[in-house]
């Protein structure tokens, strides 16, 4: 059920996306925080809209995400299709967005995910950013291990349960991460829970951001091919996107 939905979603690939502005997106969070439920964010791209044919937890995440935010110019584009306008919001960006609104408002903020070190990094920078961020936790994405160093993904969502967040971010791989949340959000017992993939490593520093120009001409894919070649293989997806999205033009009642 879409809560707090007022503009009808665009249908993608029997999928959707929620046309808001980063404003608009922020708004929604506030409600769902101060009603105490709880709301799933997915930032969408094509390569995870291809990846929920196959996956029918993604698919699932999906269509139960409250917010669905368009992170990708593909989508903007299969919206266009549409006559529809979405805006991009980057995941990274509404994550600081949605920090400095924590900042502000006092709630619980946990940071799940990347190498070890690299969560609490990034709570160190927020917090020096946003004043007054209250982190309420943060562990590494490496947890599946069999030793017994690492403690088991059941120790993990119980530690996120104990510390309450109101504001989950889980750093894991893009679309894993989105399955992951919306199959264990009944027991994260957090207010909102968002995938970010690897915004902790350009926050912390351990990774560049696009520059702007190259943000706002759409090529920020571009930049984190250059920066991580390995990603070339993941990204073969992207012109059978391209190529089902153009090829079936949806009528705009889909
Ligand atoms: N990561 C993790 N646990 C794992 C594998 C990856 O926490 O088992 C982290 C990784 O360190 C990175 C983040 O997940 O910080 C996102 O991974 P990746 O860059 O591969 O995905 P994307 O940015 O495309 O979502």
């Amino acid at each position: 059920m879409v809560k707090n939905a007022s503009v009808k979603r665009i249908a993608i690939s029997g999928l959707w996306v929620d046309p808001v502005t980063e404003e608009e997106a922020v708004d929604r969070v506030r409600s769902f925080v101060e009603g105490g439920e709880c709301l799933q964010i997915l930032t969408a791209n094509p390569l995870m809209i291809l990846a929920a044919e196959k996956d029918d937890g993604l698919k699932e995440a999906f269509r139960s995400a409250e917010l669905v935010v368009a992170d990708s110019v593909g989508i903007q584009w299969a919206a266009r299709l549409q006559g529809r306008r979405l805006e991009k919001i980057s995941g990274i960006d509404l994550m600081e967005r949605l920090c400095a609104e924590a900042a502000g408002r006092g709630w619980r903020v946990y940071f799940l995910g990347a190498a070890p070190g690299v969560a609490e990094d990034t709570a160190r920078v927020l917090i020096a950013r946003y004043p007054g961020l209250n982190v309420v936790g943060t562990h590494h994405g490496y947890f599946k291990g069999k030793d017994n160093v690492h403690p088991s993904e059941e120790d993990i969502i119980q530690r996120i349960a104990q510390a309450k967040p109101d504001l989950l971010f889980v750093a894991l791989p893009t679309p894993f991460q989105d399955g992951w949340i919306h199959k264990n959000r009944a027991r994260l017992n957090a207010k909102v829970a968002m995938g970010v993939g690897g915004s902790f490593d350009v926050i912390s520093g351990r990774l560049r951001r696009a520059p702007v120009w190259m943000r706002a001409a759409g090529l920020e894919w571009l930049f984190r091919l250059i920066q991580e070649p390995q990603r070339a293989y993941r990204m073969r997806g992207l012109p059978v996107f391209l190529f089902k999205t153009f090829g079936a033009r949806p009528s705009k009642n889909t």
